[in-house]
């Protein structure tokens, strides 16, 4: 079988400066973990040809595909808040885009490919397990709705990387609508490139905020849009208990899609505090920090595009600054809408923020298991109260909610049954859970065991399913197992 990608690669017509040539560097030996068979299909792609031998050349970079135009892209990026005027991809090679079956545009992106002239002091490799993570993680995101990047493949490279040991060497085939980030702004906006920062925005309306074009200020548009998109991804990553983990402006991408999974997790049980990176010492990125983050990222980017926003500074300040005040209200309303969801609200009342506030304040004083709660709320809409109470420490507290719930439910149109089926289709059953996913990485690393991951992986590919055998996926970890840590 031929192996055709079937690229029409836009990135590269921009200006040199935007990027740098760089094929992948070859690896010893490939071989394929997993092709991702659905997403190959949307773009274009035949899975099988992925899968053989030229196909898996391809993706360790051994071969460079028919019509790829490898390149590594420039950015900047703020980083734990200190600024670095150049980044780029110094481990991932973009190999060009494709125009899927759907009509969207995606980078097909090489993570861990080897070297390029980003790459500083770095050796341009991935390891296994993150490798893995990402793509546990980025998928399970997917099914659950989340705008993300994607994992369209995963190969071992048979050789080592050194980290704090030898680790398994592996490359991710990755899938985003693009690779630009806040980052990529901040690259031109250091070297004040104002006609390569126009050229960028044009590229990023043009690819992802169309609507903006016809806008009478397009560069205000495309400000507000990313604005608004940042919003509501983050509101949904709170939704879901997700901690990104490395918010650095870097890793905020342009089109709002969560992107560059290094040390994330998801919390079980409820702590606004919580932090899982082992390189987050402040706590920066702690899950509730993250609105506050995105939006200062946003004025990061805000301040970047300054030259595009008006002629005169002041005028062009006012501009950014109305922008991003459109970050809270998005941010609240994309939360509490989504809130009222999970306990079964189809309607709003002045008093849900409250209720709310007053389910996660109980949750938060036992560490009750952020996403069974849910889970076993939308049980107890449909009668069945035991499970939900028994996740918390004081179960006489939470019956005085549930009767401010159920009283709340009263003015609601739906009846039981169709509330538990709703809630059920926004409070997910399996998530990736910490010790599932280390438990996966462990044997995948330590055996080149991979059936604990693909089970994983087909359990997260369904996620709002409570499927009979696969019960061990809903469950938390069992108590004791001490702090969890992710390195990347
Ligand atoms: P990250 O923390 O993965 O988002 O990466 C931050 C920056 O460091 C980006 O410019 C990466 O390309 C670069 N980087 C991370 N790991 C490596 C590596 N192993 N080799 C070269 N560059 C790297
Ligand atoms: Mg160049
Ligand atoms: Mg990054």
């Amino acid at each position: 079988m031929t192996l055709r990608i079937p690229f029409s690669n836009s990135y590269i017509t921009l200006p040199e400066r935007f990027f740098a040539p760089c094929d992948p560097t070859p690896v010893a030996a490939p071989t394929l973990v997993r092709v991702n068979a659905a997403l190959a299909t949307l773009l274009g792609i035949d899975p099988a040809a992925l899968a053989d031998a030229e196909g898996v050349a391809v993706l360790a970079g051994n071969r460079v595909a028919e019509g790829a135009q490898p390149i590594a892209t420039a950015y900047a990026g703020h980083q734990f808040g200190g600024f670095t005027p150049q980044l780029g991809d110094g481990r991932a090679i973009l190999l060009g885009e494709v125009v899927g079956l759907d009509g969207v545009r995606r980078d097909i992106q090489l993570k861990g490919a080897g070297p390029t002239p980003f790459s500083r002091r770095g050796d341009g490799r991935a390891a296994l397990g993150p490798v893995l993570r990402e793509y546990l993680v980025s998928e399970a995101m997917a099914a659950m709705g989340v705008p993300t990047t994607r994992a369209l493949a995963a190969v071992t490279t048979g050789e080592e990387v050194m980290r704090e040991t030898a680790l398994p060497g592996a490359v991710l085939a990755r899938v985003a609508t693009s690779h630009i980030r806040v980052g990529t702004f901040q690259f031109f906006a250091a070297r004040r490139d104002t006609e390569a920062l126009r050229l960028l925005a044009d590229h990023v309306i043009a690819r992802h905020y169309p609507e903006a074009a016809t806008e009478e200020e397009p560069y205000r548009a495309l400000l507000q849009g990313v604005v608004a998109r940042q919003a509501r991804l983050i509101a949904h990553w709170l939704l879901l208990g997700f901690i990104h983990g490395v918010m650095n402006t870097d890793n905020c991408s342009i089109a709002g899609e969560t992107i560059d999974y290094g040390p994330c997790a998801f919390m079980d049980g409820y702590d606004p505090g919580a932090v899982f990176s082992s390189i987050d010492h402040a706590g920066r990125y702690a899950y509730g920090n993250q609105p506050a983050i995105a939006h200062w990222n946003l004025a990061r980017l805000a301040e970047a595009m300054l030259p595009l926003l008006a002629e005169d500074e002041d005028t062009a300040l006012a501009t950014a600054h109305g922008a991003l005040a459109g970050f809270r209200p998005a941010f609240e309303a994309a939360y509490l809408d989504g809130l009222r969801r999970k306990i079964g609200l189809s309607t709003g009342q002045d008093g849900d923020a409250a209720l709310i506030q007053e389910l996660l304040t109980a949750m938060a004083a036992g560490k009750a298991d952020f996403t069974l709660v849910f889970r076993r709320l939308a049980d107890a809409a449909a009668g069945q109260d035991a499970a939900v109470r028994a996740l918390f420490t004081d179960p006489a507290a939470f019956d005085a909610w549930m009767d401010r719930w159920r009283a709340r439910l009263e003015a609601e149109p739906q009846d039981a049954e169709q509330r538990a089926a709703a809630m059920r289709a926004v409070n997910p059953a399996v998530i990736p859970r910490n010790h599932q996913v280390e438990a996966a990485l462990e044997a995948a690393v330590t055996r080149r065991d991979f059936a604990p991951f693909e089970a994983l992986l087909d359990a997260l590919s369904r996620p709002f399913d409570e499927r009979p055998g696969l019960e061990r996926f809903v469950e938390p970890p069992a108590p004791g197992g001490g702090p969890y840590m992710t390195f990347c």
